[in-house]
């Protein structure tokens, strides 16, 4: 990694710590999910990054995967338990961090804690002499000392230059580690997930967030018009994914042609992640880039 990167990754990672933080002191009961989303998406670009995706909020049950439409009317309630999930990127080198709060009430302050603990454990351990089968043992066993399960099939992932998930995977479970390790500069982004539920999610409604598939399909779509904006959109959004509201506000009148191109499967709309059996979820996550000796936390 060049000095010219690591300086994009540092100053991605300063920017969505920072995003994150600011977003926590938005989060109040009252406060609607749209503007919240808005407001740090804004500060976001402000500061000079792009927007690696659309701020993610997840409520309660839900794990992962939500951002607010553009004429969302969704509200915090006191008790929700917030998955607040920002991503920045400086030329496409992406910082991607999770952070939990519950809103004036402390019932789950426990299992907020099992999945910062286990992010912290598992930070402390992590090199390029770890196998990734260790990590999830790290993960898994601070989650479940706190009397909580992770959830399995969700996990942590490799970043690379405009791709939020590079195809490393670094497992909240042991099972599903094998001997590998990861390599010097690997740049990575971890986040356990601590439930009372069973411990793995299951696909819900929609997302609002979408992304371009990089599909030969493409080539087949018929009529013109299909065919314009399709492109127009690729060049705008590329290969990170994006929100609906910001879509809609590129594109307002074409939400047909959208649908059109979500049934032609060139592009792809993420469903929401909902635990199994209806259990609370909790998140931690930091970007971190891997070191012989350790890691580098960048968020
Ligand atoms: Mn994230
Ligand atoms: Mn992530």
């Amino acid at each position: 990694m060049d000095d010219a990167v690591y300086e994009n990754y540092k100053r991605a990672g300063k920017i969505a710590a920072d995003a994150r933080d600011f977003g926590v002191s938005l989060l109040k009961p009252g406060m609607q999910l749209l503007d919240v989303a808005t407001t740090i998406e804004t500060r976001i670009i402000k500061n000079g990054a792009g927007l690696a995706f659309p701020v993610n909020i997840a409520l309660n049950t839900l794990a992962a995967h939500y951002s607010p439409r553009h004429d969302d009317s969704l509200v915090f309630q006191k008790g929700d338990v917030v998955k607040l999930d920002v991503g920045a990127h400086i030329d496409g080198y992406i910082a991607d961090t999770a952070i939990t709060i519950e809103l004036e009430t402390h019932r789950y302050d426990d299992m907020i804690r099992a999945s910062d603990e286990a992010l912290t454990k598992v930070i402390e351990v992590l090199s390029t002499h770890l196998p990734l089968h260790e990590a999830g043992k790290t993960i898994e066993n601070t989650i479940t000392s706190h009397g909580y399960k992770p959830i399995e099939n969700l996990m942590g992932h490799g970043l690379k230059r405009y791709q939020l998930h590079s195809g490393i995977s670094i497992p909240n479970v042991a099972a599903l580690g094998n001997k590998n390790t990861l390599k010097e500069e690997d740049v990575v982004a971890i986040e356990p997930f601590a439930t009372n539920g069973t411990g793995h999610v299951i696909s819900g409604e929609g997302s609002n967030i979408y992304l371009c598939k990089d599909s030969m399909k493409a080539k087949f779509i018929r009529d013109n018009k299909t065919k314009a904006l399709f492109t127009k959109i690729k060049n705008h959004f590329g290969t990170l994914p994006f929100a609906q509201r910001w879509y809609h506000d590129l594109f307002p009148k074409d939400e047909i042609v959208m649908k059109k191109l979500l049934f032609l499967g060139v592009m792809k709309h993420y469903p929401q992640l909902v635990e199994a059996k209806g259990g609370i979820v909790t998140q931690r996550e930091h970007t971190v880039i891997v070191r012989e000796d350790g890691c580098e936390v960048i968020t």
